[in-house]
C-alpha cells in the first residue's frame, strides 16, 4: 500500500516529534557506588535494597 498522498514536511516532522529515543535511567548503587538501573539488583555487589541483596558468595 502507498500513502494518497504525500504528507507536507510539518506533518512529518509533527510525527516525529514523539519519536526522540530517552537515554536509559541509572543510579548509584549505595552500596559500592557503582552504577546501577534503579528498582534492580547491581551488577557488581547484588545490592537491590536495605534487606535484600542478590548475590551468589552472600547466600
Ligand atoms: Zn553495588
Amino acid at each position: 500500500m502507498l500513502p494518497v498522498q504525500r504528507k507536507t514536511r510539518t506533518q512529518g516532522r509533527n510525527r516525529r516529534s514523539h519519536d526522540a529515543l530517552t537515554t536509559p535511567r541509572a543510579v548509584h548503587c549505595p552500596n559500592c557506588g557503582s552504577w546501577k538501573r534503579p528498582h534492580a539488583a547491581c551488577n557488581d555487589c547484588g545490592y537491590v535494597r536495605p534487606g535484600l541483596s542478590l548475590k551468589k558468595d552472600d547466600a
